[in-house]
């Protein structure tokens, strides 16, 4: 493993150790996968919201806002993997399978909020 994804998983042990300690008295649970999942829903709004005020006010405030939404949803992101039990390895060998899947894959046309979906 890489020094990088070392960090990366050090990174995923403390948010894990945590967030078990501080939400579920220390007790490691794979179900906590799931009000972490909806969690991650809200936080994805926020993202959302910080996003739109950053590109049409582009304070610096706005830009810090932006990266602690990120962060939020990213340390989520790695919370949701940690309790499921998949290490960083694991999820960035399925994000570079992923990614290549998805620039084989044809797109469709924006839906109204500029989503873009592959075709089925
Ligand atoms: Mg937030």
């Amino acid at each position: 493993m890489s020094n990088e994804l070392k960090n990366f998983q050090k990174l995923m042990d403390a948010q894990r150790q945590w967030s078990d300690n501080t939400f579920d008295s220390g007790n490691f649970s794979a179900t906590r996968s799931i009000p972490l999942s909806h969690h991650l829903q809200k936080e994805s709004r926020e993202l959302t919201e910080a996003t739109v005020n950053c590109l049409q006010d582009p304070t610096e405030e706005n830009f810090c806002r932006l990266t602690e939404e990120i962060a939020d949803c990213q340390l989520l992101l790695l919370d949701i993997a940690a309790h499921m039990g998949f290490g960083v390895d694991i999820i960035i060998s399925a994000c570079r399978s992923k990614h290549e899947i998805n620039k084989s894959r044809k797109w469709g046309k924006p839906d109204a909020n500029g989503v873009v979906e592959h075709i089925r």
